[in-house]
């Protein structure tokens, strides 16, 4: 049975609340707001991939002032995780890769795309019904303000597009 495009958006925002729940908690609470609503602090905290002198590092720069994981006593910044690497140990400098991809799933940047992502799903459910096309210069979709049938391609080309956002199998 093909999924409504209700139950399609349901599952979407869930995926996003996962999400959001996740960068939150690995954010150390540097966004504020609530779920739909927040707002990255100004000054939060920031990922970032560093290979310097042959340490491969996941950092997190820690701002003052902000709420600090209990191991985290001193300095600016953190080691979310790191590897160290001489220059012959070439699967060592391959790590670099994971963590740059890995400081680009930082937790501002997850919290921004999730942020779009909502607003994409609302402005697709949005998407107003449209003329249906009978040669003759077309006539109102009849499921405007009504449970009719969508006739114009409106709620088919929605749920193609809610789709997109979901992957084949959903973890709950
Ligand atoms: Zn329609």
């Amino acid at each position: 049975m093909t999924a409504s495009i209700a139950e399609l958006a349901d599952a979407i925002r869930k995926q996003l609340d996962k999400d959001e729940s996740l960068a939150r908690e690995a954010s150390g609470d540097t966004v504020v707001g609530t779920p739909g609503h927040w707002t990255p602090a100004p000054d939060g905290d920031e990922w970032v991939a560093s290979d310097y002198q042959g340490d491969v590092e996941l950092l997190v720069a820690l701002r003052p002032g902000l709420p600090r994981p209990p191991q985290v006593t001193s300095g600016y910044w953190g080691v979310v995780c790191e590897d160290g690497s001489d220059h012959s140990d070439a699967e060592g400098w391959g790590l670099r890769a994971q963590f740059r991809h890995a400081a680009r799933q930082d937790p501002a940047t997850t919290l921004a795309r999730v942020g779009r992502l909502r607003t994409l799903v609302t402005r697709m459910l949005a998407e107003p019904h449209g003329l249906v096309d009978d040669g003759a210069g077309g006539y109102d979709c009849p499921r405007r303000g009504t449970s009719a049938a969508c006739q114009c391609g409106r709620d088919e080309r929605v749920r193609a597009y809610l789709a997109l956002l979901l992957p084949e199998t959903t973890e709950t």
